[in-house]
């Protein structure tokens, strides 16, 4: 793919590295550029970096009203040798393309997509956040722009990728576990339907979920299959539990859970790596529960890519109930699956081949 480059005149441009004073929240800051490409006439075409900016939209654009939209979410770290590396953003890529066909968008190959994320940080590398446990994150997205009513396919589709420098997500370090509500009034998603593609809709449709929580001190929902029978997975995050005997375990995937990139890395990683054995099984709540109150399960978190891992200390209930998950802190466990997780991500251990993207000096 020839990438065209429409650069910022250069006086406007970041021309020193970027060293924020404060601490930087997530995804709020963007940088000089975007990734732009369109698709018309069954192919994508003009592929081009230009200046990070609004971009028009015709008022019937399919997008608004019937939200044809597919995301990606990945993130860039910086090495000690001062190069800026992706995390497996070919996953990403290959995420994309099984979310596509789910609300019949087109595909983009993994190479280009790859290739558009690279071009991007590498035209915009000294935006990379000098401060410690800081990433760029990468938003690659897709929407339908067909200016139509009617409710089908659009014709006309917007690939863009945006960057966001970002602090580190515990900038306190990893000490505070959250607490998730069990809800049996709120289903995320319904077999057959769209829960295991990467679409904004299954967001707008969990947020009044999401608004519910807050209000019973939860920072979000740990979603029930809508028999209200096996644990899911959270709205933004897969949803995993560690027990006594050492088994990290995270739900199976089915077409109502999402296949996060960070739990099939901790899947990958093995025992030698981690120090329990990740798998996957099917998890009723009942025993879930029994489990937590037992002690047999002894820690729980969740899995993506804005933290990593999330600990879990405590579940509540729409009752306003609550049960603890050991003793509420974080366990040895889930501290050294994020330790080895992000530092493979940050450079410090060695990573399993392929699993970092360098970014190529071009622009
Ligand atoms: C993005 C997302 C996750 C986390 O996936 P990662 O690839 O690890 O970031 C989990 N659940 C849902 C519903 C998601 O959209």
């Amino acid at each position: 793919m020839k990438i065209r480059y429409d650069l910022k005149p250069a006086a406007q441009r970041r021309t020193a590295p970027f060293t924020p004073q404060g601490p930087l929240s997530f995804g709020q800051l963007r940088t000089d550029h975007m990734f732009l490409m369109d698709y018309a006439d069954g192919g994508w075409r003009d592929p081009r970096i230009v200046p990070y900016g609004p971009f028009s939209l015709d008022p019937g654009a399919v997008v608004l009203h019937y939200s044809q939209e597919i995301f990606e979410g990945a993130k860039a770290f910086k090495h000690a040798d001062g190069e800026i590396q992706a995390f497996r953003i070919d996953k990403n890529a290959e995420r994309l393309n099984r979310s596509a066909p789910g609300v019949c968008m087109p595909t983009i190959p993994v190479e280009d997509q790859v290739q558009a994320i690279l071009a991007l940080l590498d035209v915009d590398r000294l935006w990379f956040p000098e401060q410690d446990g800081a990433s760029l994150y990468i938003r690659p997205f897709m929407i339908g722009t067909q200016d139509s009513l009617g409710v089908k396919p659009s014709t006309r589709y917007l690939f863009c990728v945006f960057l966001s420098p970002s602090g580190p997500y515990y900038p306190k370090g990893f000490t505070e576990p959250i607490k998730l509500l069990i809800s049996r009034r709120f289903h995320r998603a319904a077999p057959g339907g769209t829960g295991a593609i990467k679409t904004g809709g299954n967001y707008a449709a969990s947020l009044r979920a999401g608004v519910a929580a807050h209000e019973l001190g939860a920072s979000q929902v740990l979603f029930l299959d809508t028999t209200d029978t096996w644990i899911e997975e959270a709205g933004a995050m897969n949803h995993f539990h560690v027990t006594r005997g050492g088994r990290l375990v995270i739900p199976t995937f089915t077409d109502t859970i999402l296949r996060s990139v960070t739990s099939e890395s901790v899947l990958a990683l093995g025992a030698a790596a981690l120090g329990v054995e990740a798998v996957q099984e099917r998890i009723p709540l009942a025993a879930f529960l029994e489990g937590l109150k037992s002690g047999e399960i002894a820690e729980a978190g969740g899995f993506g890519t804005a933290a990593v891992v999330s600990p879990v200390g405590a579940y509540v209930f729409e009752d306003k109930s609550e049960v603890k998950v050991g003793a509420g802190g974080i366990g040895p466990h889930t501290r050294q699956v994020y330790d080895v997780v992000t530092g493979i991500q940050r450079g410090t251990r060695p990573a399993p081949a392929g699993w970092m993207f360098k970014v190529p000096r071009i622009a």
